[in-house]
């Protein structure tokens, strides 16, 4: 009875959510640590936001239990949203409110995949998508692209992964880790493969709106019509409105599959916390100014933080345009003495652990999206910190 199940014991920890509860831990012990590990904004929920959850706290309407798949004018904004953002028209009835983006990807999985089903990951990819994909018994097939194609999918890789078993291929732009916004044309090719080959095409566009230069996120659905039916939009209030804390995420499916999502969830968590989803309505109902003043700021700290890692002897970083992440390779790091110590670090993943005990610098390893020798830096944090950040990073490694 000791014994936990195969199932749990065959997933691998969030080493996101790891280095970041490790750096912190080291905070809350009164070390100075600077956090590039954090996947979520530095701003605040902007105040329409919260002041639409203090006045739902105060109304006894919303101590009851939502209906299953969320608020009935949630799901409502939601859709008008989609029509709006990915560019298609889609009913209420097509929207599971769910517990972040997170429980979307997992529900996702759960509804569609039977054992030993393959799920195709196009690699760097976000920690936990593999793992949503063994908790639901299919097979991640990973597919790698560097940072020498800017992380761009290869279709021609894709179509040697693909075998008989393939069910689904997760696009993921703005990308989590490597901040690559995918170019119409690569997108546009994918959707049209998997529209030949009846693939599910997962599209978490959780970092829309997050995107500089002349980058522009296309959306699968808009680019690709005739994808629609086999398509399932990932996203959630975390990145656009400053709001990860409150635990809001959906997906957007074809009728069956948000039915079956939606059964799910019955059994799983009955709904989203009614004052949440309160708070998420106000958000999805009202302007994007806040998240163009936070891109404004990211902007930013991105140019700030490629040129300080590109200044590093050993780190090379190609520009992002997306989300809020820089993915520098850093192999010209590894088997030299390092900081005052001479610590050697053979891999990413002892690079991180050295550079945050050495240095008190909190950075994810890329062996925790599937890509060895590249470290992720969040650069949602503040110009001071993310100058002095950078500054121990240099006289660490130089
Ligand atoms: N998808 C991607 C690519 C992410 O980076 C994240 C959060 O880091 C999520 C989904 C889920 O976010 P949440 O569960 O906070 O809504």
């Amino acid at each position: 009875w000791q014994t936990l199940s195969d199932r749990i014991n065959n997933v691998a920890p969030s080493a996101t959510l790891a280095v970041d509860s490790k750096a912190k831990a080291m905070k809350a012990a009164g070390l100075d640590v600077i956090g590039f590990g954090a996947g979520e904004p530095n701003f605040p929920t902007p105040d329409y936001v919260v002041d639409a959850a203090a006045a739902a706290c105060r109304d006894p309407k919303n101590y009851k239990y939502t209906p299953t798949p969320g608020l009935p004018e949630l799901r409502e904004v939601i859709a008008s949203k989609t029509l709006r953002d990915s560019g298609f028209e889609v009913s209420a009835d097509q929207v599971v409110v769910t517990n972040g983006g997170k429980q979307a990807v997992y529900s996702t999985f759960q509804v569609l995949l039977n054992d030993g089903d393959e799920v195709i990951i196009p690699t760097p990819y976000w920690t936990s998508y593999p793992e949503a994909v063994k908790l639901a018994g299919g097979k991640p097939v990973l597919v790698f692209a560097g940072g020498d194609r800017g992380f761009e999918p290869d279709l021609a890789a894709l179509e040697a992964a693909r075998t008989e078993r393939t069910k689904a291929i997760i696009v993921n732009s703005p990308n989590n880790p490597t901040g690559a916004v995918w170019s119409p044309d690569t997108i546009t090719a994918i959707g049209k493969w998997a529209v030949e080959h009846h693939i599910w095409i997962i599209s978490d566009e959780i970092y829309e709106h997050l995107n500089y230069d002349d980058a522009k996120t296309t959306y699968i659905g808009a680019a690709v019509p005739e994808c629609r039916d086999q398509l399932i939009i990932l996203n959630g209030v975390a990145k656009t409105y400053a709001m990860p804390g409150w635990r809001v995420g959906w997906l957007v499916a074809p009728l069956p599959v948000a039915k079956a999502a939606s059964k799910l969830q019955g059994h799983m968590t009955s709904n989203v916390a009614n004052v949440s989803q309160r708070a998420a309505l106000a958000a999805v109902a009202g302007p994007l100014d806040d998240v163009y003043a936070m891109r404004e700021a990211f902007d930013v700290r991105r140019k700030a933080i490629v040129a300080a890692l590109n200044d590093i002897d050993g780190v090379v970083c190609p520009t992002p345009t997306g989300a809020f992440y820089a993915f520098a390779d850093v192999t010209g790091l590894l088997n030299r003495p390092l900081g005052e110590q001479g610590t050697v670090c053979a891999s990413s993943s002892e690079l991180a652990a050295a550079l945050l005990d050495e240095a008190h610098v909190a950075a994810v390893p890329g062996e925790a999206f599937g890509a060895p020798g590249y470290l992720r830096f969040s650069y949602a944090l503040a110009d001071d910190q993310l100058a002095e950040g950078m500054r121990r990073f240099a006289s660490w490694a130089n």
